[in-house]
């Protein structure tokens, strides 16, 4: 303590030297890619365009154009047979909580508390992030059900090194009304709830909760306007102070709410993004637009709701039922689009489908092609619109000089045929090739 308080001031000192009195990186230190790939998404456009190179200097990306040539020392990656993609981003996510369609959300939530615990959650949680690099997401912003920041940890383990996966975005518990998402609990143990939610009680404490989770590693801010399946809410008040403290910290805020009341009431308050949304009307549709909100339609696709009643043990949907749930999400997206709100994309995925969670997650994209997105819209809501969300706007979601070398190459055109991203054959994030084509 003594030693390291003796040596601060030097440290501090070192830190602000030019750059040219720094000790300098031995020559070469930075390794140098160029990427040749047979088409690139433009994700700022929502073009494709034909053979391109790019080349990688260090983490990011130093050129974009075609006849590049091959720096001296560079090593080559060839793409020339796949669609190159920026690195695809996933606006929502859970990674330290999986449930089981069998159990309920209590006892779901409840066993990952006393039964799992933070250690191997987050350990779970690592694969689960390994998961979803493997499928081409590169970042996530992660909301919460990661009990007392273990997405915090998780990111960091993942930002130095230790561990392969998805760059990740992480709010820290989410700040909920009393009881969070456990319906149920009986009042001695609904101290469980404070584990897994940061309960808010009033504005000043709403402001103190933000500046609690920033502190603490938060990147982001999850309010619950209204924590279904529980029936309480927050007030416009408690959202607008967390609006206010989060936009002081620099951190944007992403609202759960599902019924209408609670998605007026949070674009009311001032948040970036409205998660979910399943009864939002038209006129709260146009008031989000007006506000510049956007919505993150975490919705099922025709396969996953297939494999999680299958999973759940219930008698299947009938086809009635599964043509049902998607004509609302349908009907919902389309009367968004119609009224000119921002799309970004997300997942929600926490449910065991049975299959990698990174596949599983990507099938929300095939939601929105289903309700009527063209691809390349689709793919703009899981790039540019992403980055925009996670305030990682010209970092990450293209493919540009100066952006974050998060690529991937899919086999086959997805502009054509969606199904193509399903087919990664290669991913690099921040430079550093995770899959080999
Ligand atoms: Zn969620």
């Amino acid at each position: 303590m003594t030693l390291r308080s003796a040596l601060a001031p030097l440290l501090v000192l070192a830190l602000s030297l030019p750059t040219s009195l720094r000790a300098q990186a031995p020559a070469g230190a930075e390794p140098v890619t160029l990427v040749r790939a047979g088409r690139l998404f433009d994700s700022e456009s929502g073009r494709m365009l034909e053979g391109r190179e790019i080349l990688v200097r260090g983490s990011r990306i130093a050129e974009v154009g075609t006849g590049l040539a091959v720096p001296e020392g560079a090593s080559v990656v060839d793409l020339s047979a796949y669609t190159v993609l920026p690195g695809l981003i996933d606006a929502h996510t859970h990674l330290l909580y999986l449930e089981d369609p069998s159990a309920g959300l209590t006892l779901e939530g409840v066993r990952s508390l006393v039964a799992e615990g933070l250690p191997l959650r987050a350990l779970h949680g690592a694969a689960r992030a390994r998961s979803f690099l493997d499928a081409g997401i590169t970042t996530v912003r992660d909301l919460g059900n990661s009990g007392l920041f273990g997405d915090v940890a998780l990111m960091k383990a993942i930002a130095d090194g230790s561990l392969p996966g998805a760059r990740i975005v992480p709010s820290g518990p989410g700040l909920s009304p009393v009881g969070g998402q456990f319906p149920g609990l009986v009042p001695a143990h609904l101290g469980l709830a404070a584990e897994e939610y940061r309960i808010v009680r009033g504005p000043a404490d709403a402001a103190e909760a933000v500046r609690e989770n920033v502190t603490l590693g938060a990147r982001a801010i999850k309010v619950y306007s209204n924590n279904t399946p529980n029936p309480a809410s927050l007030s416009v008040e408690e959202m607008r102070a967390v609006v206010e403290e989060a936009s002081r910290m620099g951190a944007r805020v992403a609202a759960h709410a599902t019924s209408d009341a609670a998605i007026w009431r949070a674009v009311e308050a001032g948040v970036h993004s409205i998660e979910h949304g399943y009864q939002v009307a038209d006129s709260t549709l146009r008031f989000m637009a007006e506000r510049d909100v956007a919505l993150v339609p975490t919705d099922l696709d025709s396969v996953s709701i297939i494999r999680y009643a299958a999973r759940s043990g219930q008698a299947g949907p009938t086809p009635a039922q599964i043509s049902g749930y998607l004509a609302n999400g349908r009907d919902r997206l389309r009367r968004a689009r119609a009224a000119g709100v921002t799309i970004a994309a997300g997942s929600d995925n926490y449910i065991d489908f049975g299959m990698p969670q990174g596949e599983a997650a990507k099938r929300v994209l095939f939601a929105y092609v289903d309700a009527g997105m063209t691809p390349a819209e689709v793919l703009q809501a899981a790039t540019v619109t992403d980055a925009h969300l996670l305030g990682m706007e010209g970092q990450i979601g293209v493919v540009k000089a100066g952006a974050l070398a998060d690529l991937i190459a899919v086999e086959g055109d997805p502009l054509a045929d969606f199904g193509a991203i399903e087919r990664v054959r290669f991913v690099m994030k921040g430079g550093r090739v995770h899959r080999e084509p």
